[in-house]
Order: C-alpha cells, then structure tokens, then sequence
C-alpha cells in the first residue's frame, strides 16, 4: 500500500505555504479528513492497521481516540478488530471523557489517531485513560510524522516525540517533510504569506 498516493489521490496531500497549529511553517500539509469522507477507503485503511496490529500479536480491549481528529480513524480500525470504542474530548482546553463512556479495571487500549505528530493529544488520551483504571497497550495511526517510531517501520525517534518510548505505535505509512520557524522560512523569504489549513477551502 502507498498511504501518500493515497492521500495525493484524495487532495488530502496539501503543498503550499502552511500555518501549522504549532506556530512553525511548511510547504505540506496532511488534511486526513479528505481520505476519511470515502468511507470505504477508510474501512479497508483500517482494515489493513488492524492486520498490522494483529501481526504483533497485540492483545487490547477496547479503542480510544481524541476527538476530533482520531474519531473517524477510531471508529473504523474498532469496527476492524471488532473492539469497543469511545473518544476523549476536550472541554475547555482539558481532556475529558464524557457522555458516559466508562473504562473498566484492567481495560486494555489501543490509543488511536489520524496523523500522529508529536503524539500529544493521544497522550493526554492515554493518561486519562490510565487514571481510570485502564492500560494503555499501544497507539495506532493511518498516518505518522516522522516524530515518533512507527514499531512496523522502525523510523528513527526525534527529539520532539512524546509518545512513551516503551509502547507501540503501529501506522500505515511515515511522511516526512520539514517544517520552519516562522523567522527562518524560506516560503516566507520568497514573498508568499503562509495560511491556516482549511481557512481557504483546504
Ligand atoms: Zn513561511
């Protein structure tokens, strides 16, 4: 499989001069919510992390996902392993599970994303859950960033990953572009203003 035809297939592979959440700039952009709309591509993308996951002999219960991002991905890789799934949500700022999701002693998770970058958000998850009383037994993502190690692709580790080093992350595919800060641009330096994804149709 080549998750990045697939997401150029999709437009979901975005080049142009991009404000990333971050602050920093970059030429690209990952919108996987263009991939996600087909939601039998989805389905079948999920299907195939489910196989990777299941290649490890990963044992889990149950799936979580940071809303808004991960839900998608979420829901279709549970539907895959027929697992269980529920999603953290922020509520001012903070992390939270809410609308009744509960999570039982013991309760094993795989902490699922769309794109992992730093792994932020799917740690916050992870600690939530883990304060309820569940294991966090590994993350999953269709795609990763190149911060964090991919277990089926073993990429080297950056200094801005924060996934835990002593789990798993399992993805499809590894996309790795530069990103700059603001002040040292060279999209910048060639007169183009960087905008937000999605603030003009992406
Ligand atoms: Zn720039």
């Amino acid at each position: 499989m080549n998750l990045k035809q697939i997401y150029k297939d999709c437009g979901a592979y975005l080049q142009g001069h991009f404000l990333l959440s971050s602050g920093k700039h970059s030429e690209f952009y990952l919108q996987s919510a263009k991939v996600l709309e087909n939601p039998k591509l989805a389905g079948e993308l999920c299907e195939e992390l489910a196989k990777v996951i299941a290649s490890f002999n990963i044992e889990f219960d149950s799936i979580c996902s940071p809303a808004l991002g991960g839900i998608l991905a979420g829901y279709e890789l549970a539907k895959a392993c027929n697992k269980r799934f529920i999603f953290t949500e922020r509520v001012e700022g903070v992390m939270s599970l809410r609308r009744g999701f509960e999570v039982k002693k013991g309760e094993k998770f795989i902490i699922c994303e769309d794109i992992i970058t730093t792994g932020g958000s799917a740690l916050e998850s992870a600690k939530i859950i883990e304060s309820l009383g569940g294991e966090v037994v590994g993350f999953a993502a269709l795609a990763n960033r190149g911060f964090c190690t991919v277990k089926n692709l073993n990429n080297p580790r950056k200094e801005n990953a924060k996934l835990p080093e002593n789990l798993p992350l399992f993805a499809l595919g590894n996309f790795e572009f530069d990103i700059y800060e603001a002040n040292a641009c060279p999209l910048c330096e060639k007169g183009t203003k960087a905008i937000k994804p999605g603030s003009r149709g992406n």
